[in-house]
C-alpha cells in the first residue's frame, strides 16, 4: 500500500446520488482515509443543460449524510475552461491533435458506410494530413472544425487493479474528438486534464468507464502527464442481475434516507457490495471499515443489492444504538405523526426513552417506531382482526378483563412487578392459563397481538389509560356478543 494517495469522486450533477455512485465514492473515501491521503470531489458539470444546482446540493447532502467528508476545495469543471483550452492548444501545437473540418453529413455518410459493411465505426482520418495551407485557408474562410486526437499505431495497455492487464488496439479507437466546433472540450479531455492537475494517483470508478481509459491514457501521455493507476469497479446489480436502476425500486441514497435508514447502516451495506473485510464481519463502523479496507478485498464480480439484507443490517444498527441517540430521530417522527407536540419532547424525555427501549429491537427502520408504537400515545382505534377472532370471542373474556382492570385500578404502585402479580392472581381466581388473560389484555391495550412485554408496556402507558382501554375492550366484547346472540 502506498501512502498519501489522492483519490477523487467525480459526479455529474444531473440527479441525486445513486447507489452505484455512492459505493464508488465510499471506496475512494475509504482508501484515501486508509492511506492518510486526500479524497477530492470534482463536479463534472460541463453539460450545462442537464446539470442543476439542486442536483449538486442533493449529491453533497447525501455524501455528508453518509459521513463521507472531502478534502480541499470542490473542483468545478465548468470553471476550468481555460485549463482545458490550453491543453487542446498544446496538443494542437505538438501535432498530437488536428483540426477536423468534416461536416456532420460527411461523418454521417462514413458511419452509414461502415454500418452497411458491418464494420465498427471510427473516424476515417480524412483530415489527419491536410496540408498546412489548406488548414489555414479553411480557418480563414471560417469553416467550422472540431479538434481530434491523433491516435498512434499499436496498442494501449494498462494494468487495472480489478481487470488486470487490459489492452486496446489503437486502430479500434480511431481519432477521437477532444473539442467541439464551439471550442468546448469533451468529457474525456477534461477528465484527463483534471486527473493530472489534481494529482490523482488512483482513478477508481465504475467499469462503464473502462473503454474511456485508453483515450484518457493517450491524452495524458501526449500532454506529458504522469499516468495514474486505475481500478474499475463492477456495477451494482439488482436481484435480477441487471444493473441496478429505478426499475428495482429506490436507486438513490436520498430515497434510503427518506425511508428511514440510518447512514451508518447504509455505508456499511454499500461497503460490503463488492468488498469484503477478509473475515466474516458484517456490521462495521466507518472507523472499522477504514481499518480493514484494502484494494485486495475488492471483488471482481458485481455486488447484488439485497434490500432485505440492508433492512436486517439497519435493524442491527437500531438495536445497538443507545436510546439517547435514537431519541432525536424517533421523537421527530412522533411529532410528525402528531403523537406528541414538539415542546413536549423535553418534558416527556423519560417516557420517550422508555418507548424507544421497548421498541428498538423490534424495528428495522425508523418509521416502524410509529407503526409499532402508536399505542403508547393513544388508545387503539381498532383491534387486530385475527386477534379479535382468537381472543375476543367469548363473553367471559370481558369479565376477566374487567376483573383485571379493577385489580390494576386498586394498585398503589403500578409497575412491572405489581401488574404481573395482579394478573397472576386473576388467572388463579378464574382457574385459567395465563395466556388466556395476557393475550386479550395486550389486544385491549395495544390493538395488536405482538409487541413488547405486556407488563413493561402497561407500566409505561400508565394506570389510568390502561384501565380505560381494558374497560372499553370489555364493553366492546359484550356489545359484539349481544349482537351475535340476539
Ligand atoms: N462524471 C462521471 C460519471 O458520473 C465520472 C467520470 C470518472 O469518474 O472518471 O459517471
Amino acid at each position: 500500500m502506498t501512502n498519501n494517495e489522492r483519490l477523487r469522486f467525480a459526479p455529474s450533477p444531473t440527479g441525486d446520488l445513486h447507489v452505484g455512485g455512492a459505493r464508488a465514492a465510499l471506496f475512494n473515501w475509504l482508501y484515501a482515509r486508509k492511506t492518510q491521503g486526500k479524497f477530492l470531489l470534482r463536479i463534472e458539470d460541463t453539460d450545462r443543460e442537464r446539470s442543476t444546482e439542486a442536483s449538486l446540493k442533493s449529491i453533497l447532502g447525501s455524501l455528508r449524510w453518509l459521513g463521507l467528508d472531502w478534502d480541499e476545495e470542490l473542483v468545478f469543471q465548468s470553471k476550468r475552461g481555460e485549463l482545458y483550452r490550453s491543453a487542446v492548444e498544446k496538443l494542437l501545437e505538438s501535432g498530437a491533435a488536428y483540426r477536423c473540418f468534416c461536416s456532420k453529413e460527411e461523418l454521417e455518410a462514413e458511419r452509414e458506410r461502415a454500418q452497411r459493411e458491418k464494420l465498427d465505426y471510427h473516424y476515417s482520418g480524412k483530415c489527419r494530413n491536410l496540408g498546412k495551407e489548406t488548414v489555414e485557408s479553411y480557418v480563414r474562410e471560417g469553416k467550422p472544425y472540431t479538434m481530434r486526437f491523433r491516435v498512434g499505431e499499436g496498442e494501449t495497455s494498462f494494468d487495472d487493479h480489478l481487470h488486470g492487464v487490459t489492452t486496446f488496439r489503437n486502430e479500434t479507437i480511431g481519432d477521437f474528438i477532444i473539442a467541439r466546433a464551439d471550442g468546448s472540450p469533451v468529457y474525456i479531455l477534461s477528465v484527463a486534464v483534471d486527473d493530472a492537475d489534481m494529482g490523482i494517483t488512483l482513478v477508481m470508478r465504475g467499469d462503464d468507464h473502462l473503454s474511456n481509459t485508453p483515450k484518457q491514457i493517450m491524452l495524458m501521455k501526449a500532454l506529458g502527464y504522469e499516468i495514474p493507476r486505475f481500478c474499475h469497479l463492477p456495477q451494482v446489480l439488482g436481484q435480477d442481475k441487471h444493473k441496478l436502476s429505478k426499475r428495482h425500486g429506490a436507486a438513490s441514497v436520498l430515497e434510503y434516507e427518506k425511508m428511514g435508514f440510518l447512514p451508518g447502516a447504509v455505508v456499511n451495506f454499500l461497503a460490503l457490495l463488492g468488498w469484503a473485510p477478509g473475515d466474516d464481519r458484517e456490521k462495521m463502523t466507518l472507523d472499522e471499515l477504514i481499518e480493514a479496507f484494502s484494494l485486495d478485498g475488492l471483488a471482481k464480480k458485481s455486488g447484488v443489492f439485497d434490500l432485505q439484507k440492508l433492512e436486517w443490517l439497519n435493524g442491527q444498527y437500531l438495536n445497538d444504538m443507545p436510546p439517547e441517540e435514537l431519541l432525536p430521530l424517533v421523537s421527530a417522527l412522533f411529532v410528525e405523526q402528531g403523537f406528541i407536540q414538539k415542546d413536549e419532547v423535553d418534558s416527556r424525555r423519560d417516557f420517550l426513552l422508555g418507548v424507544i427501549i421497548q421498541l428498538k429491537e423490534r424495528c428495522r427502520l425508523i418509521p416502524e417506531f410509529a407503526e409499532k408504537g402508536a399505542f403508547f400515545f393513544r388508545a387503539p382505534e381498532s383491534y387486530d382482526e385475527k386477534g379479535e377472532r382468537k381472543y375476543f370471542n367469548d363473553i367471559e373474556v370481558a369479565d376477566r378483563l374487567e376483573a383485571l382492570a379493577d385489580s390494576f385500578e386498586s394498585l398503589e404502585i403500578f409497575d412491572e412487578a405489581s401488574t404481573e402479580a395482579a394478573t397472576r392472581q386473576v388467572v388463579v381466581n378464574y382457574n385459567i392459563g395465563v395466556g388466556k388473560l395476557i393475550h386479550p389484555t395486550r389486544l385491549a391495550v395495544t390493538g395488536m397481538t405482538t409487541g413488547p412485554g405486556l407488563f413493561e408496556l402497561v407500566t409505561l402507558i400508565g394506570k389510568k389509560p390502561v384501565v380505560d382501554r381494558m374497560r372499553r375492550a370489555a364493553e366492546y366484547i359484550r356489545k359484539n356478543s349481544e349482537e351475535t346472540n340476539g
